[in-house]
């Protein structure tokens, strides 16, 4: 008995239907992995894409070494504190594109540091890895370090200063937008 053929609606060759997730499924295995991938790829360079993934190295990195800190970190809040900032306090000079952003844990996960909002802020790839696990103060000075502390409080809560900082929000999302735009058009 001759086997049923189906066309893939996308590599569009006729295969058998063995080729097919199901009868119903319109691309074949192959074409259907690679979209897949494709789709993996582009969620990796979005905002949520970018937190899922740096909330999973930063829980890696605590697994791997043991560390005891409290980690009640979520993908939602970096996403909101991405969206938030639109400069690296570190050296206060704006983010070019998302592949130029990375979560920074204030006080080192090494250190005790939580796993925690409160203890995050987004920097540049490259103050990142100048940091590495010391101090801010160490790296940036005492004035800088400051400033962070400052910074990681209004985390915990401080209505005055969320109120504050929340009127810069729509701004601060339109320019990312228009820098989401810019990478997509790049990338293309
Ligand atoms: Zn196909
Ligand atoms: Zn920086």
């Amino acid at each position: 008995m001759k086997k049923q053929t189906k066309i893939c609606a996308l590599c569009k060759r006729g295969l058998t239907i063995d080729n097919f997730y199901d009868a119903k499924r319109i691309y074949c295995v192959e074409c259907e992995r690679k979209t897949a991938r494709n789709r993996m790829r582009e969620y990796g360079r979005t905002i949520r894409g970018k937190a899922s993934c740096a909330l999973k190295h930063a829980r890696q990195n605590i697994k791997k070494n043991g560390y005891d800190v409290k980690d009640d970190l979520t993908v939602d809040q970096l996403v909101d504190a991405f969206e938030f900032f639109d400069t690296c306090p570190y050296c206060d000079k704006p983010f070019e594109s998302l592949a130029d952003i990375s979560i920074e844990h204030i006080v080192p996960l090494s250190k005790g540091g939580y796993n925690t909002i409160s203890n995050i802020c987004i920097v540049h790839k490259s103050c990142n890895s100048k940091k590495q696990d010391r101090d801010v103060a160490e790296v940036f000075g005492n004035e800088k370090a400051a400033e962070i502390k400052e910074y990681a409080e209004w985390k915990r809560g401080d209505e005055k200063h969320a109120r504050e900082l929340e009127k810069m929000v729509e701004k601060t999302i339109k320019r990312l937008e228009g820098l989401f735009a810019d990478v997509f058009l790049y990338l293309q």
